[in-house]
């Protein structure tokens, strides 16, 4: 059995968290928690840093991502668990997405700049290199000029997706990312598929096509969904043979969302890491095996 309880969603600086991986590890720890998955939006590249963490913290640390879907105008989020990192498709499906998301962000900075006193440095000052480019670092340089009190409330106004500032970037469809997860040797799970405003509920008849097509499981238990939101979702499982997960989303002091708000059972993770065939070896299990 795995070590619990487990948060199978968390950000580092590798996408839009405030820590390091080795920082999100050590913070797991501290929180209590006993496995964490690390799901950076469209890169694996905090995986190294957080399974060498996961040794000296003793936390367990499942290697994933959050893959970024355009389904018509909604954003739709799907993580993505022990694939192949090297996997030809998502190499290089993942460097499409994150250099739209670069010059996406160009776009949105262009824009707000016509407005406000904003510059493209200052928003490459709120992120390190190589990062996962968002709107979390554009609403981090809004803060620091004194625009907004904080990241919420820049989601809440400029960045809002119908704030006149926003602009989409490449995603494949939720079907294309599902089928290339699976065909990568991993395990896909709908992030926060009952979440309101731009990531709109996919349809029932939707998620039974991901279903059909490989779909591992729902994250019913995340503080976006609305408790209606997770009746219908668990409804869907039932239906659908899907597994439930639940999970923080995690990022740090970007997000109110804490550690271990939301957890899975370990019954769940023992399937799914039955299941996922691309990165066994790169599961950490920060303490001594049982
Ligand atoms: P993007 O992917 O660039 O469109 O930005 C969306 C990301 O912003 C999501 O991954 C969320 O983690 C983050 N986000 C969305 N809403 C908020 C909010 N109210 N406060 C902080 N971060 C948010
Ligand atoms: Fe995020
Ligand atoms: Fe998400
Ligand atoms: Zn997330």
């Amino acid at each position: 059995m795995r070590n619990t309880p487990i948060d199978l969603h968390t950000h580092s600086v590798v996408s839009d968290g405030t820590e390091t991986p080795t920082q999100l590890v050590r913070s797991a720890a501290n929180a209590g928690l006993g496995t964490i998955a690390l799901t950076d939006h469209d890169s694996t590249a905090g995986w190294q840093e957080a399974i060498t963490a996961a040794a000296t913290a003793g936390v367990s640390v499942i290697p994933g991502m959050e893959l970024s879907t355009n389904y018509g105008p909604a954003s739709v989020h799907v993580l993505a668990y022990l694939f192949d990192p090297l996997d030809r498709t998502i190499v290089t499906e993942t460097a499409r997405i994150r250099d739209g998301r670069l010059r996406r962000a160009e776009r949105i900075v262009e824009k707000i700049s016509l407005d406000y006193d904003l510059s493209w440095d200052d928003v490459l000052a709120e992120s390190s290199d190589g990062t996962t480019l968002g709107r979390p670092h554009i609403a981090d340089a809004l803060v620091r000029k004194g625009h907004v009190a904080n990241r919420s409330a820049a989601f809440e106004s400029i960045l809002h997706w119908q704030g006149g500032y926003y602009e989409k970037y490449y995603a494949p469809s939720p079907l294309e990312g599902v089928k290339m997860i699976i065909a990568a040797g991993g395990v896909p799970v709908l992030a926060h598929p009952a979440a309101h405003g731009k990531y709109r509920q996919l349809t029932g008849s939707v998620i039974k096509s991901l279903a059909d097509a490989g779909l591992f499981g729902l994250e019913v238990n995340h503080r976006d969904n609305s408790p209606e939101g997770r009746e219908f979702l668990l409804g869907l499982c039932a239906k659908y043979g899907l597994e439930a997960t639940g999970a923080s989303d995690y990022h740090g002091m970007g997000k109110p969302n804490r550690l271990g708000e939301n957890t899975t059972e370990p019954e769940v993770l023992e399937k799914m890491i039955a299941r996922g065939t691309g990165s066994q070896a790169f599961i950490a299990n920060g303490t001594p095996a049982e």
